[in-house]
């Protein structure tokens, strides 16, 4: 017997049936994820999948897209290969999975060899319902053979604008999809993505070779969500703006700021004087450091946290109430994409851009800066030829950075740039030390990279235009002009949507954020003072910062901070926590930096094993000695 007629007792795995119809849904639905209805576009999207038509699913964050693979991947009697860029959530994905006795697994470079080598081995026998790789995984031989033995029924891509250079975050290697789909035989495909504006849209179904595929775009009204824009010509009015926000708003929150500087500038000017303790994230930081920004502000009440965009990829905390653009960010979709981090929980949460028209320039910087020049390029090349043995590379990015003096993204367009030219070829492997046979660099390899840099200017200049249109409408609803951008067109039942439709409604200024002047929340504030006197406590009775944050289950950077705070009141000896070495060593690292208002430029100079914190107690001495004695 097959179950294409009967859903229950559905086997472990291995179903057999070619597909069921949608009578059966409910049941498998019930049964094997324990869901009892599907949320808008699920159904639309399995039903075209299941009835052998390539689909595009653009859904936001959050909306279910994984359940649409994963479904399909049942009904259908092979094999389903999913593509997804995120390492880190492949293995939850596959252990939820597993518990409800379906065969699925992963393979990535975070299982030894052999595990691969025993999971790649399984796909060749057909035993795996749904394989989850990430796209590095389609330069691997040994794995790409298993697939031409293996049956793939489905092909599903997730984060599908990653394939588009007009996303934000495209990565070569999704450009290798079309190619392993036409060697698999063409199987059913859908690519699914929260962020692909009509352009994109066209380049996922172009890159993927998709023709007629069907679109289901829905759900991205955030009824939830109230979009705001303030004018704030300057850091004044801007800060202004922000402890208003802060004490109108409850709960914790996310500030996104433009720069690695800005981050640590406004984390300090709210701490110093609003005594609005924050936390900081940037890309400048060091991985262990970033993870302990990340971890604090998931498990702290009332958390701020003051980041740039390198903040936010699988960050899941639903109570987040509100999100603060500090600056105008290069285009709709990455607004949206942030922005939309606030009121996961379905509850009421403010989005608000602080917009001056000047911030422009620093977009208008990175949009200028974003690619190597001609010179630089042919630099690179150099500096490959110069490593390369037997004319092959291994490159390690951040040592790279460091001698080309590139920035990390420069310098990964370079290298994707020499290799759309065929000037590199990148071989196997998927470690953190990228393998490239270098050619020689021809003049049009370098033309044809120079075309290119110029498209990519003309869009993202474009991108910024609508962001700015965005930004200075004075005439429509903010939130339909955001869903309008990814061309869903179903109607908006937001309410409030938007400070546009608040005035409106109003005939005068949103009494929330209206210009009148607003403390800071007196819980917010207090409740970390009292938090900071209870480090003091422990601190003075001799404990150590490590052991301060064990005790009181919180992280070692806060505590830091709380230490800091406690130096520059002067109620904190120094020589508590930090060496006479240390600070030493600090102090000189301070004077050749110039100034104490750039933490990651003083790190820079110092030796690893001293930390942010450590130097922020300093900078808090230094504060301390500076600050004009009371007049008594
Ligand atoms: P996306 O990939 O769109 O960001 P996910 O696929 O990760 O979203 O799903 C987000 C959450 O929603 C998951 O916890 C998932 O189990 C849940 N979910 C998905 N579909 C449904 C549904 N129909 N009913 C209830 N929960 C669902
Ligand atoms: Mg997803």
């Amino acid at each position: 017997m097959t179950m294409a007629g009967d859903a229950s007792n559905l086997p472990a795995s291995n179903l057999p049936a070619p597909t069921i119809g949608p009578e059966l849904y409910p049941q498998l639905l019930r049964q094997r994820f324990g869901i009892e209805s599907f949320r808008p576009g699920q159904q639309e999207a399995i039903e075209h999948v299941l009835n052998g038509r390539n689909t595009l699913v653009v859904m936001p964050t959050g909306s279910g897209k994984s359940l649409i693979y994963q479904f399909s991947a049942l009904a259908m009697p092979d094999t389903a290969l999913i593509i997804s860029p995120l390492i880190a959530l492949m293995k939850d994905q596959v252990d939820r999975l597993q518990s409800r006795g379906i065969a699925a697994t992963y393979i990535n470079s975070s299982l030894s060899g052999d595990e691969q080598a025993r999971r790649v081995k399984r796909l060749e026998t057909g035993d795996w319902r749904l394989v989850y790789v990430a796209p590095e995984r389609l330069r691997n031989q040994m794995f790409l053979n298993a697939l031409r033995k293996a049956r793939v029924s489905l092909l599903a891509v997730d984060e599908a604008h990653c394939i588009s250079q007009w996303g934000h975050d495209f990565r070569p290697d999704y450009l290798h999809i079309g190619a392993v789909r036409s060697m698999l035989g063409d199987p059913v495909t859908v690519a699914l993505t929260a962020t692909a504006t009509t352009d994109v849209q066209q380049d996922i179904i172009e890159q993927l070779r998709l023709p007629s595929a069907q679109r289901i775009i829905t759900g991205f009204s955030r009824p939830n969500l109230v979009f705001h824009v303030r004018y704030t010509p300057d850091l004044h009015t801007k800060t202004q703006a922000i402890v208003k926000v802060l004490g109108i708003v409850k709960g914790a929150g996310i500030i996104y700021v433009g720069t690695r500087r800005e981050a640590e500038e406004l984390a300090m000017t709210l701490e110093g004087n609003y005594r609005v303790p924050s936390f900081v994230y940037h890309g400048g930081m060091e991985k262990t450091q970033r993870s302990l920004m990340q971890d604090a502000f998931l498990s702290t009440e009332n958390a701020v946290m003051i980041a740039t965009n390198a903040f936010g990829m699988g960050v899941d905390r639903p109570d987040v109430r509100f999100v603060v653009h500090y600056n105008i960010p290069g285009s709709v979709e990455a607004y949206y994409q942030e922005a939309g981090r606030a009121g996961r929980d379905g509850k009421l949460a403010q989005c608000m851009l602080l917009y001056a028209p000047q911030d422009r320039r620093l977009q208008e910087w990175f949009i200028e800066n974003d690619a190597p020049s001609r010179n630089e390029l042919i630099a690179l090349h150099r500096e490959l030829i110069k490593r390369a043995r037997g004319g092959v590379v291994g490159v390690n990015i951040d040592d790279l950075a460091r001698v080309t003096r590139l920035f990390e993204v420069k310098l990964r367009v370079g290298l994707s740039q020499l290799e759309a030219t065929s000037t590199l070829e990148r071989l196997d492997g998927e470690t953190s030390l990228l393998r490239y046979a270098v050619n020689e660099l021809t003049d049009p390899a370098l033309e044809s990279a120079q075309a290119d840099v110029q498209r990519r200017r003309a869009h993202k200049r474009q991108q910024l235009a609508k962001m700015i249109a965005y930004a200075e409408t004075t005439t429509r609803c903010r939130q339909r002009m955001l869903v309008e951008h990814f061309g869903d067109t179903s109607p908006l039942n937001a309410r409030p949507c938007c400070d546009w439709h608040i005035r409106e409604a109003r005939g005068e200024a949103h009494p929330t954020f209206g210009n009148g002047t607003a403390p800071v929340d007196p819980g917010r504030t207090e409740e970390k003072v009292s938090s900071v006197a209870v480090t003091a406590t422990l601190l003075t009775q001799g404990m150590n910062v490590k052991e301060v944050a064990v005790k009181r289950g919180l992280t070692i950077s806060t505590i830091y901070h709380h230490a800091a705070q406690l130096i520059a009141e002067g109620q904190l000896e120094l020589r508590r926590l930090i060496t006479e070495s240390v600070e030493d060593q600090v102090r000189r690292a301070i004077q050749e930096a110039g100034d104490t208002d750039r933490l990651s430029s003083i790190k820079m100079r110092l030796p690893a094993s001293i930390d942010y914190g450590e130097i922020r107690c300093v900078v808090a001495a230094i504060r301390l000695e500076q600050k004009p004695p009371k007049a008594t």
